[in-house]
């Protein structure tokens, strides 16, 4: 069945510690290790539906794909924790239990693995472990999915660049850009006579926002070459509302009878985007695509930086 198991704790003295028997028992099984990984994270701040979101990326892959992977009206939504309520539910970093093994286009088995994150610029977090949430979740996934409500604002890019020049000051500079994907996916975007619903308006939107001009202050400026110097691939995705159910309803257990059709049928645009085998992302670092054994070591690495 699956669950979502704690990799990545931040304890009560805001110090990180990494479960590293949790990990391994995840990433070192026998039908596992040797297979290059897909690392899929969604991140941003909390009760923007980034769990609520992972377990439509869980009936994807757990229907492999097939054209009804979506599910019945009356299924309750299950997987990593979600609800509704202003309480936060979650943590650190989370990895799925069950590794997905996928073949790619090409014929090569890959093992795919999916992770929540805590959300960042709750009262109960500081700053510094919000950026360190981020900047883990960021080097570790081979994708990572910035989660933001309505728009994406400029203190939203601000942060963005806080979070990922704590990553890229932790990883040796290999003259390359140090992370792969980035997709901003944009919820309760409320303007499609301005930019369409999907990947096209996403496109139209992230372009006025990443533009660089000279009237912008230079501040500006460097933001997003900072930001596009971190990324090999930036995209944006516009995502409309799912309905009041889903938004305001205490009694809504995620069936799909209570989200607007609209909603799902943008969930079936952007899911099979970020985990059809041709969109698939092998993770890499300096280059190198990473096996599943391996990636426990940089785990560990990775997390003595934050100790502190
Ligand atoms: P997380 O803290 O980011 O993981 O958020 P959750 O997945 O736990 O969801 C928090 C609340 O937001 C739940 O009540 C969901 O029903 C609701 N929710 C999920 N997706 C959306 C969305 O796209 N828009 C709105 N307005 N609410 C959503
Ligand atoms: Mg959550």
């Amino acid at each position: 069945m699956g669950h979502p198991v704690p990799i990545v704790l931040v304890t009560k003295d805001h110090k990180f510690e990494l479960d590293e028997d949790a990990l391994e028992s995840i990433l070192m099984q026998d039908h596992v290790k040797e297979h290059n990984v897909v690392i899929v994270s969604v991140a941003g701040a909390f009760r923007k539906g980034k769990s609520f979101l992972l377990d439509f990326f869980l009936r994807y892959m757990k229907s492999q794909g097939s054209n009804d992977w979506i599910g019945t009206d009356d299924a309750p939504l299950d997987g990593f924790s979600w609800r509704g309520g202003s309480e936060r539910d979650t943590t650190g970093i989370l990895i799925w239990s069950e590794v997905f093994l996928t073949d790619l286009p090409n014929g090569e088995k890959v093992a795919v693995l999916l992770m929540d994150t805590q959300g960042a610029f709750d009262s109960e977090s500081t700053v510094r472990e919000c950026a360190t949430v981020f900047a883990l979740s960021t080097m570790l996934s081979s994708v990572q999915i910035y989660n933001l409500s309505q728009n994406i604002q400029e203190d939203d890019l601000q942060h963005l660049q806080l979070f990922t020049e704590y990553g890229r000051l932790a990883l040796a500079d290999c003259g390359q850009k140090p992370f792969q994907k980035l997709q901003f996916l944009v919820r309760d975007w409320s303007f499609p006579y301005e930019a369409d619903y999907g990947p096209d308006g996403g496109h139209k939107i992230l372009e006025r926002r990443l533009e660089i001009s000279d009237r912008q202050h230079p501040e500006l400026q460097s933001l997003r070459r900072h930001i596009k110097s971190c990324f090999t691939d930036i995209s944006c995705f516009l995502m409309p509302h799912p309905g009041l159910n889903v938004a305001t309803n205490p009694r809504f257990n995620g069936r799909l009878g209570d989200i607007e059709s609209e909603f799902k049928k943008y969930l079936q645009v952007l899911v099979p985007g970020l985990l059809a085998p041709p969109n698939l992302v092998v993770k890499e670092i300096s280059g190198q695509k990473v096996k599943a054994k391996e990636l426990l070591q940089y785990f560990k690495s990775y997390i003595d930086i934050y100790k502190g």
